[in-house]
């Protein structure tokens, strides 16, 4: 399978020529076919798959192959997106595919200055990429119209809903002619999803990237046993020894992101911290810093990571578990990205017990367990899981500057694999 034989047109190949791209991804492969033949689709697919490629390629074949010479330019194609960071990565995207096409493109999003965002608009611009607040703003002041839009993407559905995006989805589709092509993403699909798809979509062609779970079985995955208390330690030991040099650490706070990140850095570690509390500048900032080296850890809350594209992330440790097990997926699906090997580390305490039960049960299989001597669990913790949005005792405590030998007893080493997948997770959402 080539791009070639998928019917994309010259300068569109010259730019995945120039991206270094040489076969389509199982979902660009899926996707682009029906996106081409003028279908709504419906794609089932996590950041990591090429998703981005899978629906902006063809759309951008269908806008450049049907243009139309106009003074001012309406916008053709919108393209919906959860976070702002995600936003600009899919308009990179956007520009990049461009690059040999007479296609004007721009994004906005909230957090900064509207006035650059007005100018570009101004302008005439045939691809919008937006995140829904500030869209709505802008339509609300006049500055844009939606009535001219041709194809609607709505990227990472689910975590629109998530962040309780929904009112805002629907306002922004009575903005656009009801004669139109819609494409759906989202990792997730729960009833609120579906129901979702049903009032965007018009007869959708469904498409898979990968069952479920595959991803996460060819991902190594260990989970540490350790006292609340002496995870920092724990943590820093593994980095440190292991001299790890690209790490996205998940915590459940953004608290303890920024608390952790200022231990690391007393530590000699650097690192950033990565979440919604954080200026757009702050943000963009860190993750340029993760991507060049100059930063070693980013420490991140769920939705601040969301979507982020980092290529070949080697490690991926989850200082907390997070209380969605569907979150668990998508932290350690930023390893092992694109076929290369990568490691995901969960330091579990005690009250975790229970998410990490769940976890297991979701992706249908027993994590390898191990504890380092130094670094024990508390025998005498409550087992009792966190309530969400609390943050008892975190990175506090004793031992947690315990550089004593790395050996390692492993209390649980074999992968059990059960046969019987467990696919039906949308109460949990
Ligand atoms: P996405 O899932 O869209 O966030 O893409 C994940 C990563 O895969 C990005 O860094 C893309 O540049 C890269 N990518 C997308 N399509 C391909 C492809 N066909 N071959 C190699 N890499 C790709």
């Amino acid at each position: 399978m080539s791009f070639k034989s998928l019917g994309l047109s010259e300068p569109l190949l010259k730019a995945i020529q120039k991206k270094g791209y040489e076969t389509p991804s199982p979902i660009q492969a899926k996707a682009i076919p029906p996106v081409l033949e003028g279908k709504d689709v419906l794609a089932s697919a996590q950041t990591g798959t090429g998703k981005t490629a899978g629906f902006t390629l063809p759309l951008l074949h269908l806008l450049s192959s049907n243009s139309r010479e106009q003074r001012h330019r309406p916008v053709r194609a919108l393209i919906l997106t959860p976070t702002r960071e995600l936003a600009a990565q899919v308009y990179a995207n956007v520009k990049e595919y461009s690059e040999f096409l007479n296609i004007r493109s721009t994004v906005i999003f909230g957090g900064v200055n509207q006035k650059p965002q007005v100018n570009k608009l101004s302008q005439g611009v045939d691809v919008l990429v937006a995140t829904p607040g500030r869209l709505i703003d802008l339509e609300n002041q006049g500055v844009l119209s939606l009535s001219k839009v041709e194809i609607f993407v709505l990227d990472e559905a689910d975590r629109m809903l998530d962040m309780g995006f929904l009112r805002d989805i629907e306002r922004v589709m009575k903005l656009m002619p009801a004669k139109r092509q819609n494409l759906m993403f989202s990792a997730t699909f729960s009833k609120d999803i579906k129901k979702l798809a049903y009032s965007i979509l018009n007869n959708p062609i469904q498409v898979e990237a990968t069952p479920e779970n595959t991803a996460v079985e060819v991902i190594e995955q260990k989970v540490y046993r350790v006292a609340k208390g002496k995870k920092t330690g724990l943590i820093i030991k593994l980095i440190s020894e292991g001299d790890w040099k690209q790490v996205l650490v998940f915590t459940r706070t953004k608290h303890g992101a920024n608390k952790l990140c200022k231990k690391m850095i007393s530590d000699g570690i650097t690192a950033a911290a990565i979440h919604g509390n954080k200026s757009q500048g702050a943000r963009t900032k860190a993750l340029a810093g993760f991507k060049n080296g100059s930063v070693r850890v980013l420490v991140a809350t769920d939705i601040a990571a969301r979507g982020l594209d980092i290529p070949l992330l080697p490690h991926v440790i989850n200082f907390e578990l997070p209380n969605i097990s569907e979150d668990y997926v998508h932290r350690i699906g930023r390893t092992g990205r694109a076929g290369a090997s990568g490691e995901a580390i969960s330091l579990v305490s005690a009250d975790e017990t229970t998410f990490l039960r769940d976890i297991e049960k979701l992706i249908d299989m027993k994590i390898k367990v191990e504890i380092l001597e130094g670094f024990e669990p508390d025998p005498n913790a409550s087992t009792e899981p966190i309530k969400p949005g609390q943050n008892r005792n975190q990175g506090r405590g004793r031992g947690s500057n315990n550089r004593n030998s790395g050996k390692t007893k492993s209390t649980s080493s074999d992968r059990n694999k059960s046969r019987s997948r467990n696919r039906n997770n949308d109460s949990r959402r």
